[in-house]
């Protein structure tokens, strides 16, 4: 498309407001994020297509890794809060450590990956991120290796 060819739009499109800190404590909560009610997953990390209340789709999340790094910072810190701490008052052997940790992390991750997905779709849903916009992320970036009709010059 020439440049002469496109169209001008002054004020674009009136889209409704996505707050950050209520979309991403609505995710938290593993509900959707545009209205609060629908369930966000249908499995343990799987999210539902779509929102069974307002219908919004959730197929378009890309949390990938993201949920299991933010475990790792928040579970980390927690208990090696927890361990020094134990540490300096208990003298105990690391056998026990282990015994106490170990079991203690593997709990924490699980009982937290699921709410910090949530989270994280929450946050791609509210910056309109993967087509959470209504459009494709094609064209969002005309130069994207990935478009099927290659780079624009
Ligand atoms: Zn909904």
């Amino acid at each position: 498309m020439r440049e002469s060819e496109q169209t001008v739009r002054y004020g674009g499109a009136r889209e409704a407001e996505r707050p950050l800190g209520r979309s991403i404590r609505r995710g938290l909560a593993c509900r959707c994020p545009n209205c609060g009610e629908g369930r966000l997953f249908r499995a343990f990390l799987k999210p539902v297509d779509a929102c069974a209340v307002c219908g919004e789709d959730m197929s378009h999340q890309r949390a990938d890794d993201l949920p299991a790094y933010l475990v790792i910072v928040v579970v980390g810190h927690v208990l090696m809060t927890g361990y020094m701490l134990t540490d300096m008052v208990f003298r105990v052997s690391p056998w026990i450590h282990l015994a106490i940790w170990v079991p203690l992390a593997v709990l924490a991750a699980l009982l937290t990956i699921q709410p910090i997905k949530g989270g994280v779709i929450g946050l791609q849903w509210v910056y309109r991120m993967h087509g959470f916009g209504g459009h494709d992320d094609e064209t969002i970036d005309p130069g994207h290796p990935a478009r099927k009709d290659g780079p624009v010059a």
